[in-house]
């Protein structure tokens, strides 16, 4: 297969790998589409990524073929534009380009105006006829080539220009004179001979090459594997490297560079969107280095901005866009985000890929586009990325609050965040480590401060545009973010800033609104989220091709409450043993554990009975009449016991025996691996009276609640930590004697469940018998992970990040369920079941059911519902119906 691809300049392939991105990145195969379509778009060639992973693996030089492939490539280029490289009276120049599969901004390196040198600088300037044009590109590219290929600091050369200026007295590089450029050209070649030992390269061959080699080094660089790691990007992909004619967008007045997104990717509103710069190259727009002006008339009005509009100052071309903006979205069926140049009045295509973009944003695109008649529902269900829902379901300000407002800047990513200012990235990740809030505080950030973005609950910067960096990443990351924030200044020295008038210092808390651009002093009391418009609509969609149902993780009215709110269709956990903590109970609690044989726990076990009635009296009338699994008592007794000496006096004082006595029965309890002690149904078994009691308080309950004229609750009492059949019998018998108890005493009967949580693997062994005894099966995937894995899952966090990081578990296997490993015990315990009882209801009720990966295994399984918890619901939602189509 070919190594190497043209496209534009008449490019023709009937190779389907030109337009693969596996094979020629992201933005090679969008670049040879566009060309395809006919759209402006300056000629080039795509070496492929499998190149670069030859490369990155035998470490060895290119190939003869390779090399070979490029020259030819290369003539292509030439043909197409009418120059040649290297030509010292009209040279062709090229820009050498990173694009990985899937694009990681700012994480690879581009070279521009690569093929200049001392000779062909000089035809670049008759040829073009602007001689400061010719010298300030030669000056970029010094310094772009001598930063990304030759590894020199370019702070170098940036101290150099300023200087460069403050000797003439000008303000701004515009006032650089085409001989001041030349001089300074002249410098930046000194400084970089100085650094390399020997000059500046001058062969456009060893330049090029040079480039190549860079971009595929780039994708082993520390910032591209952070950012692999945190959007789990696999190593071994590659990057493809572009090559392509330059196109120059610092020609003069008439001539700009810029970036646009097809919609808004802030709020998903149907209007263009962008920002450019006159007399401008490549980068000068997203590296916040000058103000850029906006794309439209309106926007520019509403911003109030004193520089025209693309709009207003190049009206042919900014309609030749607009009419490129349609056909990208009409061809690509989505939200475009394009960078584009200006040459001369002469618009050209440089990228175009589906944009990045809020939660929000994507929400409402998916529905509009359906309403357009774009895409259809199917196709909006799948857009939408489960977890990004998560932004949306999380508080925001209350508009009622007061705000103590310091700034407003560019609401570059939206969400409300509080936190402590940290002022670089290390600060943020250890504070955040410590369990701390933090708002990372930046003049402008870079891709070094990835980590930090990420351990931040928010980011505010100084300077840079709504397509900074900072706002990029943000967005990507869901952290809300307010870039451009002029009015912070930050003394590094102190430790400590400045917004507006107020000082601040580095620990003070402040709260953003990255939808306003608010940047506000303390914390700002924050609200529920609303949950109906395009939300509610993709919801419904989501509902109808889904299977699975979604139940909730949930113990207090409270949860139950939010829970029904983000549309859960059950309880599929409830933990009775989080009642037992509340103030008023943990007494008798105590009183329970501690007593000295039977008839001691049942004076205390009567005391809780009326406490535990009254909260499923609760639940049971806030569920309305949908299916609630409740758990029996399940942890150690330990975790409930008094700890500090005035607890121990108290409950002493109350029961009526000495402090020794209760003291040595604590001890007594004492176990060395709790975890795998006294809990789940082996309380049950050898204290029946506890499980008694918790199966009378369910079914009082439900008496009372169906007397109240309530729809009937249909309990599923939950037997925990089974690992036999035999168990199971027992503890089933004793609940089905208490059920038949209270339906004589109340004079009504009402159906109701008896099942087991699977979380041992001898339990999914030995599922088939179990189910003789088992109505339904909830998969404990916390649990049955960490008996599968042998991995505690409360030490877990001093060594599981280096196991990730190795790739010895793809990831966080209590965050994600291994599949491979625990996932064929799911499997397993699951046929078994439905072996021996058809209709046995299958569940999950671990965090996994929370995890769009470990709920598409749910639904391959066959699994009947998934439980997690209220936050986490409409993520659910979505992640089933996307795993049902
Ligand atoms: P990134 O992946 O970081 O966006 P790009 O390869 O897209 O990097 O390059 C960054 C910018 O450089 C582009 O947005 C464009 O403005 C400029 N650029 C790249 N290639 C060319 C070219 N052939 N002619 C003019 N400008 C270019
Ligand atoms: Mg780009």
């Amino acid at each position: 297969a070919k190594s190497v691809y043209t496209f534009g300049g008449g490019a023709v392939h009937d190779d389907p790998r030109a337009k693969d991105k596996t094979i020629v990145g992201g933005k090679g195969a969008n670049l040879a589409e566009m060309a395809g379509i006919g759209l402006p778009v300056p000629p080039g060639f795509t070496i492929t990524t499998e190149e670069c992973v030859r490369y990155l693996q035998d470490g060895a030089d290119f190939s003869d073929a390779l090399k070979t492939e490029v020259a030819a490539a290369l003539t292509h280029i030439e043909r197409a534009v009418g120059k040649t490289f290297g030509d010292a009276a009209d040279p062709l120049l090229v820009s050498v380009r990173s694009g990985a599969r899937v694009s990681m901004p700012g994480m690879m390196d581009t070279v521009l105006n690569l093929g200049l040198n001392d000779a062909t600088v000089q035809g670049l300037a008759a040829t073009s006829g602007d001689d400061r044009f010719a010298w300030d590109s030669y000056r970029r590219f010094i310094q772009m080539y001598s930063d990304v290929v030759l590894g020199i600091d370019h702070g170098m050369f940036e101290e150099a220009l300023e200087i460069a200026k403050e000797d003439r007295g000008y303000l701004s590089d515009t006032e650089m004179l085409a001989e001041d450029w030349q001089e300074l050209v002249a410098e930046y070649k000194r400084l970089a001979e100085g650094e390399l030992g020997h000059p500046f390269p001058q062969d456009v061959t060893e330049q090029l090459w040079g480039a190549i080699r860079a971009v595929f080094d780039s994708w082993d660089s520390d910032r591209a594997k952070v950012y692999r790691r945190l959007n789990d990007i696999p190593g071994d992909w590659g990057t493809a490297v572009n090559v392509q004619a330059m196109v120059f967008g610092n020609m003069g007045d008439t001539s700009a560079t810029g970036v646009a997104f097809t919609r808004d990717p802030a709020t998903g509103e149907r209007a263009y969107y962008g920002e450019w710069l006159v007399n401008a190259q490549g980068e000068d727009v997203v590296a916040g280095i000058r103000t850029p002006q906006y794309l439209t008339r309106d926007a520019r009005v509403a911003a109030k901005a004193e520089l025209p509009s693309m709009e207003e100052a190049m009206p042919e071309a900014y309609a030749e866009l607009v009419a490129v903006f349609d056909l990208l979205e009409r061809h690509y069926k989505d939200m475009q985000d394009i960078e584009f140049t200006v040459e001369r009045g002469k618009l050209w295509m440089l990228q175009t890929r589906s944009g990045k973009r809020t939660a929000k944003a994507a929400l409402r695109m998916a529905v509009d586009m359906v309403g357009e008649g774009l895409i259809d529902e199917v196709t909006a269900i799948k857009r939408v990325d489960p977890m990004a829902l998560d932004q949306l379901l999380h508080p925001m300000l209350d508009p009622d609050a007061p705000r103590d407002v310091l700034a407003t800047a560019l609401p570059a990513s939206p969400g409300a965040a509080s936190g402590k200012i940290a002022l670089d990235s290390d600060l943020a990740e250890k504070w955040a480590n410590n369990g701390d809030k933090v708002i990372l505080v930046r003049v402008e950030t870079s891709p070094e401060d990835i980590h930090g973005m990420h351990a931040a609950q928010g980011i505010l910067t100084a300077r840079g545009g709504m397509t900074s960096h900072a706002a990029v990443v943000a967005r990507g990351m869901g952290r809300p973010c307010v870039s451009g924030a002029a009015a912070v200044s930050i003394d590094m020295g102190a430790r400590s800033l400045k917004i507006g008038e107020r000082a601040l210092k580095e620990g003070d808390f402040i709260t953003l609104d990255g939808s306003t651009g608010q940047v506000m002093a303390g914390l700002v009391p924050m609200i529920e989220p609303e949950l109906a418009g395009d939300f509610g609509t993709l919801m419904q969609w989501a509902d109808k091709h889904r299977r699975m149902k979604v139940r909730t993780n949930a113990e207090t009215p409270e949860d139950c409450r939010m829970a029904l709110a983000f549309g859960a269709e059950g309880i599929g956990l409830c933990r009775t043993e989080h009642m037992f903590f509340d103030a008023g109970r943990i007494m008798a609690v105590r009183e329970m554990i501690l007593a000295d044989d039977e008839a001691g726990r049942r004076r205390a076990l009567a005391k809780l009975l009326p406490e535990q009635r009254a909260d499923f009296v609760q639940i049971f009338t806030a569920m309305a009449g949908l299916p609630c699994t409740i758990r029996l008592l399940d942890p150690p007794l330990h975790e409930f016991l008094p700890q500090r000496d005035e607890e121990f006096a108290d409950l002493a004082a109350d029961v009526g025996v000495s402090v020794e006595h209760l003291k040595r029965r604590a001890e007594e309890l004492h176990e060395f691996n709790p975890m795998l002690g006294h809990r789940g149904c082996r309380l049950g078994i050898t204290f029946p009276e506890i499980y008694e009691m918790q199966a009378r308080a369910i079914f009082e309950a439900a008496c009372a609640v169906s007397a109240k004229g309530g729809d009937p609750v249909v309990p599923e009492v939950m037997i925990p930590l089974v690992a036999t059949k035999r168990e199971l019998e027992i503890l089933r018998a004793l609940v089905d004697r208490v059920a038949a108890e209270v339906f004589a005493e109340q004079g009504r009967t009402l159906d109701y469940l008896v099942g087991t949580m699977i979380e041992l693997p001898r339990a999914a062994l030995m599922a088939g018998e179990i189910a003789e005894e088992a109505r339904f099966f909830s998969f404990g995937t916390n649990d049955l992970t960490q008996t599968t894995l042998g991995v505690s899952r409360d030490d877990a966090g001093r060594f599981l990040a280096p196991y990730v990081e190795q790739g010895i578990y793809p990831r966080d296997p209590f965050v994600s369920l291994d599949v491979e490993g625990v996932g064929q015990l799911v499997r397993l315990a699951a046929e078994r079941g439905r072996g021996t009882r058809s209709d046995i209801k299958l569940g999950i009720c671990g965090e996994h059911g929370g995890d769009p990966a470990s709920i598409r295994f749910c639904e391959e399984v066959g699994l009947d519902y998934v439980s997690a918890s209220p936050y986490r619901v409409p993520i659910a939602r979505l992640a089933a119906a996307q795993a049902a189509l």
